[in-house]
């Protein structure tokens, strides 16, 4: 059992079942939420009966496997699971303060093209004790706390319906994180039926489209999610979000140069993005070890972007964050499972990361 998994009625559940009372409930997600303490060992108001009964019952955290810290303030942890599963967190250092970027699988099936997370397919969807711990392991490397989750990690959070849907429930209550879902962003390259189904929560959260391509021939290449679901039905889905939920959807672009980054992309992507995303993020291709195609030059990112917003298009050029510590989304996963990075520490300074994708 994933103590940091449960809702506050589930927590009350439990420890009436243990013959406590259910203010012993409130006390446990203190410990877990305020404090960032799992270990049932370590509540020490609680009677010792109940932490070792507890502590019978809960399984074991994650262990921090590796730690980087970029030049740039960009933190990346490789988390590792009891049952040897790793996955990767990273925390992002804006001027508001820290943005957690958590991963909701470990791999990914998605196979994007350029993308590290998806080498090797899927291994298994987080639970969302596992989406908590993320966010917790980051507080712990200290500063200010996490005000911002971006589900941008590894994998495809809409894949992971249901543990995404109870981690976001845990972020946003009261008794958990405490965030705002207006806080929150979850990333998907496009599974429909799931943006649909998010759409009707009633959860205010951003959602945001790892978009990438604006037709679909070169989408299905680099998003092969698109395959499934074209460009006309993600859009659809997207306004159709916008309607139930009163926000209009974000998109994502990676800049890959000579593949997406021309004058008639740019042409192409004011058109489609008119009247069903409210925002586009544009983010230049952090390199990736085994993909052929470079990022893009300075000059043409500027020009993209300034091509969009003579179109009347709300664009942010995204800083690449992250790249001397194997930044891209995916890649410090992927690394360790050849084995140690040339530059691999324990011994982290402060740093943000950014992902193309996801
Ligand atoms: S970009 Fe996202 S959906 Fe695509 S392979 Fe990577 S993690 Fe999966």
């Amino acid at each position: 059992m994933d103590l940091r998994g449960l809702s506050r009625e589930e927590m009350t559940e439990l420890v009436v079942s243990l013959g406590e009372p259910a203010y012993r409930a409130r006390q446990i997600m203190a410990w877990i939420y305020r404090r960032g303490i799992a270990d049932p060992g370590r509540m020490t108001d609680l009677p010792v009966p109940l932490r070792d009964r507890l502590a019978l019952l809960a399984c074991p955290c994650e262990a921090v496997l590796q730690r980087r810290q970029s030049a740039d303030g960009t933190l990346k942890l490789l988390l590792a699971c009891p049952d040897g599963v790793a996955f990767e967190c990273v925390r992002l250092r804006y001027g508001y303060g820290y943005t957690a970027c958590v991963s909701s699988q470990a791999g990914c099936a998605g196979g994007c093209a350029f993308c590290r997370s998806g080498e090797g397919g899927l291994e298994r969807n987080l639970t969302a004790g596992e989406m908590v711990g993320q966010v917790l392991a980051l507080n712990a490397a200290g500063g200010r706390p996490i005000t911002r989750v971006v589900l941008m990690g590894g994998g495809e959070p809409l894949a992971n319906y249901a543990e995404v849907l109870r981690f976001l429930r845990l972020a946003t209550s009261s008794d958990g994180l405490g965030l705002s879902p207006r806080r929150i962003t979850v990333s998907t390259s496009g599974v429909v039926p799931g943006i649909r189904r998010l759409a009707g929560e009633g959860l205010p959260v951003t959602l945001s489209v790892s978009l990438h391509a604006a037709d679909d021939r070169l989408r299905d290449r680099l998003v092969p999610v698109n395959r499934r679901w074209p460009l006309a039905e993600l859009l659809a889905a997207c306004r159709d979000w916008a309607r139930l939920t009163g926000r209009r959807v974000s998109a994502e672009y990676v800049l890959i140069g000579g593949v997406n980054d021309r004058p008639e992309d740019a042409a192409r992507l004011a058109r489609l993005a008119r009247g069903t995303f409210g925002h586009i993020n544009l983010i230049a291709l952090n390199p990736v070890p085994g993909f052929p195609h470079p990022p893009p030059s300075r000059e043409a990112v500027a020009a993209f972007a300034r091509q969009l917003r003579r179109s009347g298009v709300p664009v942010t050029v995204r800083r690449p964050l992250g790249r001397d510590i194997d930044g891209a989304c995916g890649q410090l996963r992927a690394s360790s499972r050849q084995g140690p990075a040339a530059g691999a520490t324990n011994q982290p300074p402060d740093p943000e990361a950014a992902r193309p994708g996801g």
